[in-house]
């Protein structure tokens, strides 16, 4: 089918990728010419894996282009979805501004009847409003005799898996009480569900709901997750032990149960935020929500926390290695990052920070830019390099595998502070470091004597 995408950022890029991997052709459009220059030369301005590849193989077949020109793409796209940003309003709720606006460039551009897509994270009566923006541009056009369709459409992907999400998606959620429309998108996606059908139809408001009320679920066992860690810390129990106890029932399962230094990114802080909003104007306070966000905004300051628990005369002068920048492995990006709160309360403090990210460094440089209490390492390893201490704030692979023995002859202070917990506390005390992660007993330090068994 032909298809447009409007907002070509980490859901956009990716779901055009691969509509056009399977076969469709697909033109995206974008304002920000920077990135649509780079994506015209093939060079993805996020970073995914299996991203590159795609787009490599369908730039040079000719099945994706990209543009800064919405007419093109509007009259491409019998389809034309919707994936441009949704940020947080000063109240919390969700800014439909990019939204509407994509919705009243369409209208204006329209000769043929379109359906949209609305693939952003949108709170419940936004399809109703995106069709009553577009009847009014159409009217104001003398197009009335042009019908627009809304779908809602959430995306469900997860960044640094983003490629194989799309691919591979769990389900897909259809919000229409348009038949044509069902009939078009179940063409779309008819190549991701091969094996079994993945679509699950309902209405526009359904659908929407369904988006927040996935991330709400998720949020809030991160959070009771982090409750319990907190309180097995006090208790002398260890949260991990606790973690494989509760994972192994399958009501339960391992999913979302790791205990950390709070949850981040572009997605879960905002929609939490949006659908307290919602429920609050419409006279239904969600209160049990209301306290995953409590908790949450508390255990980003966990690392910091630790910090100045362990360094009662405050962190002026010191200087703290940071490992893993980005809200999560995989990904480059840093919005709402754990890794950011910490940074900047140890700014405020008067410390150094020396901080390593296999793929967030230029990112991290984009959002600080150059300032004499941050030093970006080229290495892991470099960050230990006249450091105090260190502090994990995301789970790289690249940071299981240490040699404790290094760590605890660079590290000045011998401290290290897991925000993810990706080491055994015993081995780490084994060579003489203090070894705090979140909700795991404490093992003192200690060197194993030369000879012993
Ligand atoms: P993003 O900020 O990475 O990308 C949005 C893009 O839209 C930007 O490139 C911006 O330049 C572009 N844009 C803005 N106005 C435009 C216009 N008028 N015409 C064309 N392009 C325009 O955002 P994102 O992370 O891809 O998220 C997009 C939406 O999807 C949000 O609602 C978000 O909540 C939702 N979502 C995100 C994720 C995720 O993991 N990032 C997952 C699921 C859903």
């Amino acid at each position: 089918m032909d298809v447009s995408v409007f907002g070509i950022g980490y859901v956009g890029l990716v779901q055009a990728a691969t509509l056009a991997d399977v076969g469709h052709r697909v033109v995206c459009v974008d304002i920000d010419e920077r990135k649509i220059q780079q994506l015209q030369r093939g060079v993805p301005p996020i970073q995914e894996p299996g991203l590159p590849e795609l787009l490599e193989d369908n730039l040079r077949d000719g099945r994706l282009a990209f543009s800064t020109q919405a007419r093109d793409a509007i009259i491409h796209g019998q389809v034309i979805f919707i994936a441009v940003g949704t940020p947080p309003d000063e109240d919390g709720s969700a800014d439909l501004s990019q939204v509407l606006a994509v919705t009243r460039e369409i209208a204006r551009h329209m000769e043929e009847d379109r359906t949209l897509v609305i693939k952003s994270t949108v709170p419940v009566g936004t399809a109703s409003q995106v069709a009553a923006t577009a009847r009014e541009e159409l009217g104001r056009q003398d197009k009335n005799h042009l019908r627009v369709r809304v779908v809602s459409n959430p995306e469900f992907l997860k960044e640094g898996n983003a490629v194989n999400d799309c691919t591979r998606p769990d389900r897909i959620i259809i919000g229409t009480d348009d038949d044509e429309a069902r009939a078009q998108l179940a063409e779309i996606y008819a190549p991701f569900c091969r094996n079994h059908d993945k679509l699950i139809f309902m209405d526009n408001r359904s659908a929407e709901l369904t988006k927040y009320a996935a991330n709400a679920m998720l949020a809030t066992r991160i959070s009771l997750m982090n409750e319990l860690a907190n309180l097995a810390e006090q208790l002398g129990a260890d949260i991990e032990a606790v973690r494989k106890g509760i994972g192994s029932d399958p009501r339960i399962g391992y999913h979302f149960i790791y205990p950390g230094c709070g949850f981040g990114g572009s997605c879960f802080p905002k929609d939490l935020r949006a659908l307290l909003h919602t429920a609050a104007s419409n006279g239904q306070p969600l209160r049990l929500l209301q306290s995953v966000q409590e908790v949450n905004e508390q255990q980003r300051q966990v690392l910091f926390r630790k910090l100045k628990q362990h360094y009662p005369d405050g962190l002026a002068g010191k200087s703290i290695a940071i490992w893993g920048l980005a809200f999560k492995p995989n990904t480059d990006d840093m919005r709402e990052a754990p890794s950011r709160d910490l940074m900047e309360a140890l700014w405020r403090e008067g410390a150094t920070v020396r901080a390593f990210d296999p793929e967030a460094m230029s990112e991290c440089r984009r959002i600080y830019g150059y300032r004499d209490d941050l030093v970006l390492c080229a290495t892991r390893d470099d960050t230990l390099q006249n450091a105090d201490a260190l502090v994990i704030c995301t789970e790289w692979k690249a940071f299981r595998v240490v040699d404790f023995e290094l760590l605890a002859s660079k590290l000045r202070d011998r401290l290290i502070i897991d925000g993810r917990n990706l080491y055994n506390p015993v081995q780490v005390a084994a060579a003489g470091l203090h070894y705090l992660g979140i909700g795991l007993p404490h093992v003192p330090p200690y060197q194993i004597q030369a000879g012993a068994q």
